[in-house]
């Protein structure tokens, strides 16, 4: 199995819609409700008009190079890919071909392996293409140039990846260090990616803008399995490109020709070349924030946390920031759990982001301390949490007016554990017998009647003793 497996290999380019204001040659916003809206004479090509670049967006592409541990060049320029579709209404995207911004970094991976990043260049997004759906007969196509000229980064790897897994993980791993960076809005800017694929020895096939991280994986799983069926059949893997339909999960050929060459590049001549000088670029680097993975190794260190909870707290910048703050003054193993299982659990179970769900450290803590203290149960503490990330409901007060303190002396849980003992002997013979679950169904008995108010480990802690000690 692991064989075969290595001998899939893959490289991506991915192309990310930076989260500026304005658009990359003009002043035209990045966000309208109505189509067409938000154009103007640059991003609608009209003859005559000038571009001017948005600094922003080069800003923006600096950071993402020096994240990536690209060289920088100082001096760059742009270019003119030419070639016609309705999407481009000037017949060239303004794009950097021969002098990207940044060259040769890299990416590491969960597992440590590190992904080549041959270069991050800028350019700028087509327009975009409505398919009205309907009968065949009256089918159209519009164009909404609301997204002509929105700023692009491009993103390309060696071909370093040997399964669709690993794909998917460096997607994962360079949405964290943009969202670290703050140039991408995952919830409103789309990451489009170009993948290709082959099996050592064959030709290499590539399939063309698939959305998402997930359709990644799912558009490699797919071509991996279709090239290595067509080697079995004893036939050769075409050179081609291909498209992957999100609805069936396959890829279908598209063209069987095609070169960056054949684009004919030629020099932006409306745009001079840049250069950067050291100030500058140096103010870039200071103003770039401790990254993922270097925030995991510092939790490691500083808090002595295991590298997998080190890695959950520091995969999300919220995450991390809240759990800093909170240990100021709670335990720092009491968080790391608290934020890490319960609260990290009811975001995703509720797909939340941490934008949506807009949580109030000090509310958290509040939360935090009574567990700490032993005034609230796990159970209760967990169902005052979901109403505070769904219903903003202040967890101290719910718990207050919900009657959920665990106000429950000892005598009173003995008490509990007698009767659930007596009115269940069913169960406890069970037990005794060896059957664990009895005691589960035990310990259910014994919450309900103190309204959750008890931890269950204690609970079942009890219960035993006084099993045991008929
Ligand atoms: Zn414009």
């Amino acid at each position: 199995m692991s064989e075969e497996k290595n001998d899939v290999i893959i490289g991506l380019e991915c192309h990310v819609q930076l989260d500026t204001d304005s658009k990359l040659f003009c002043g035209c916003p990045t966000t309208a409700e109505e189509p067409n809206s938000a154009c103007c004479e640059v991003c609608l090509g009209f003859p005559g008009s000038k571009p001017v670049l948005n600094k922003k967006a080069v800003d923006y592409a600096l950071k993402v190079s020096m994240a990536l541990n690209c060289e920088i060049n100082k001096e760059f320029f742009f270019s003119r890919k030419t070639y016609f579709y309705p999407d481009m209404s000037k017949n060239f995207q303004i794009t950097q071909y021969e002098v990207p911004v940044g060259k040769n970094g890299y990416l590491t991976l969960s597992s440590g392996k590190k992904i080549k990043i041959e270069r991050v260049h800028i350019e700028e997004d087509p327009a975009a293409l409505v398919h009205e759906s309907g009968l065949a007969m009256s089918r159209q196509t519009m164009v909404d140039y609301n997204r002509s000229g929105i700023p692009l980064v491009e993103i390309v790897t060696a071909p370093d990846m040997r399964s669709p897994q690993e794909a998917r993980d460096f997607l994962d791993q360079l949405t964290t260090v943009l969202q670290y960076l703050g140039v991408f809005d995952e919830r409103e800017g789309t990451l489009k990616v170009d993948s290709n694929l082959s099996i050592k020895g064959g030709e290499r096939v590539e399939v063309k803008n698939i959305t998402g991280k997930k359709g990644v994986e799912k558009a490699m799983s797919y071509e991996a399995v279709r090239q290595k069926g067509v080697i079995l059949k004893g036939e050769a893997v075409r050179r081609e490109t291909r498209a992957f339909n999100e609805k069936t999960l396959t890829t279908r050929s598209l063209r069987t020709k095609e070169t960056e060459e054949g684009y004919g590049y030629i020099f932006e001549p409306d745009l001079t070349a840049f250069e950067l000088d050291e100030k500058y670029l140096n103010s870039i680097k200071q103003s770039l924030p401790e990254l993922h993975d270097s925030k995991a190794k510092r939790f490691v260190q500083q808090y002595s946390l295991d590298g997998y909870t080190a890695g959950v707290l520091s995969r999300n910048p919220h995450l991390g920031n809240i759990f800093e703050q909170a240990i100021k003054s709670v335990d720092v193993a009491l968080a790391a759990k608290f934020l890490t299982r319960e609260l990290l659990g009811i975001l995703n179970y509720n797909s939340l982001s941490f934008e949506e769900a807009d949580l109030k450290v000090e509310e958290l803590v509040g939360l935090m301390q009574l567990l700490e203290k032993g005034e609230v149960s796990e159970k209760n503490a967990k169902q005052a949490l979901i109403k505070y990330v769904l219903e903003k409901a202040s967890p101290r007060k719910f718990i207050e007016e919900q009657g959920l303190k665990k106000d429950l002396d000892e005598t009173e849980l003995l008490n509990a554990i007698e009767a659930a003992v007596n009115e269940n002997r069913p169960a406890v013979a069970d037990f005794k017998k060896g059957e664990k679950k009895a005691l589960h169904f035990l310990v259910g008995k014994v919450m309900q009647s103190t309204k959750g108010k008890a931890d269950a480990r204690e609970i079942q802690k009890k219960l035993k003793e006084r099993i045991e000690a008929e």
